[in-house]
């Protein structure tokens, strides 16, 4: 198939939401409560054999799915998903991060749940496309951006289990406000040691709503401890820290190391933990990627050899943790500030973002 032959189609909206419906939902954006008025769809079909097709690739207004109750992944669970974050930048374009890093996870994590790969061009362009005709919903507030949230589902309506031959990717937008306001407090964590959200083999890897769906319970249990994220460990390595719920997680050392768990098979390849690692390198940190257990985080937050711990990822870009708890300790106190480390390498981070800062790495694509 011929990538460049698939041209996308535009349906705008008869209704789109008046402007002083945006400008309040901009004054206020939150996160994931609100939509823009369009939406990117492209369809895909297979025939019997398998061998399939991209094809009606379209900008449409934002609205329900019609799908068939037997749509297998109402039932199976066959999905992907991604998340980034377009900004508007001082003379007013507007600029995503990373996106071909986006692009190829997306791919993979279609590898895994057997869903088909879709053409990098196509990702890029239909989250350029989406962001030009909802252009005005992108924030300029400080901080503020317009979450793009691109999935696949399989709509194939069959009950047998094997890969649906009929799959539909689409993208979504959502105006998101600054995550935590102008203070940045260190946030508490939960330990989970009932549940995982991944095993050897399984899906953690792949960003799919299934491993979602296996961590609520535990949020759950983090919630009504007063945490907001949950950590999930590899018990059957020594307790190996693997990530929170849907943030990878880094640790700064008093000797200046910077270390975060190596990618293991369960834990998801963070476009923004891949960028802490090059910042922390191109700024003379010892970066390590490498197993490192509860045993050394106690141990060394006990000693002072660790001074700073923090989770990263697209919605709260970095996020500095204070405490862990668990039914029967706690590491590191509620009362922790934001650490120095953790806080430079989050300015540096968004102020390439928002344009603030130079992109000497050739991280930024306009989309319009
Ligand atoms: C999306 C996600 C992350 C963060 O990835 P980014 O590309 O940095 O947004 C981390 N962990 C999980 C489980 C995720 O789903």
């Amino acid at each position: 198939m011929s990538v460049s032959a698939l041209e996308f189609t535009q349906k705008l909206s008869a209704q789109p939401k008046s402007e002083e419906e945006r400008s309040a939902v901009l004054a206020d954006p939150g996160f994931g409560n609100h939509f823009t008025d369009h939406t990117a769809v492209i369809d895909y079909r297979a025939d019997d054999t398998g061998v399939g097709a991209w094809e009606n690739a379209r900008i449409e207004p934002y609205g329900p799915i019609v799908m068939d109750p037997a749509a297998a992944v109402l039932h199976y669970g066959q999905e992907i998903f991604e998340g980034l974050k377009a900004y508007r930048h001082a003379d007013g374009s507007i600029w995503t991060f990373r996106p071909e890093a986006n692009a190829a996870r997306l791919n993979a994590s279609a590898r895994r749940l057997a869903l088909p790969e879709l053409p990098e061009e196509l990702f890029l362009e239909s989250i350029s496309q989406l962001a030009a005709v909802d252009r005005e919903w992108v924030p300029s507030g400080d901080g503020e951006s317009l979450y793009l949230r691109p999935f696949m589902i399989a709509t194939e309506p069959f009950l047998g289990v094997r890969p649906a031959r009929e799959v539909s990717y689409r993208v979504i937008a959502s105006p998101a406000g600054n995550y935590f306001g102008g203070e940045l407090k260190p946030v508490s964590i939960w330990l989970s040691t009932k549940y995982a959200r991944a095993g050897r083999g399984g899906t953690g890897e792949a960003k799919c709503g299934g491993n979602y769906a296996a961590s609520l319970i535990a949020q759950m249990e983090g919630e009504a401890h007063g945490c907001k994220q949950v950590l999930f460990l590899d018990e059957f390595n020594d307790n190996a820290v693997e990530e929170l719920g849907g943030m990878n997680v880094f640790f700064v050392f008093k000797d200046g190391r910077l270390v975060t768990p190596a990618l293991s098979g369960t834990i998801l390849h963070g476009v923004t933990r891949d960028s802490v690692l090059q910042l922390g390198r191109d700024r003379g940190l010892q970066v390590e990627e490498r197993k490192i257990t509860l045993d050394e985080w106690r141990d060394g937050v006990a000693s002072g050899e660790i001074t700073e711990v923090f989770a990263c990822g697209t919605a709260a870009v970095i996020t500095p943790v204070g405490e862990l708890k668990s039914e029967t300790e706690t590491i590191g106190s509620p009362e922790a500030v934001a650490g120095d480390v953790t806080m430079s390498i989050r300015q540096e981070l968004l102020g390439i973002q928002t344009g603030a800062v130079e992109d000497t790495r050739g991280w930024l694509t306009r989309l319009a």
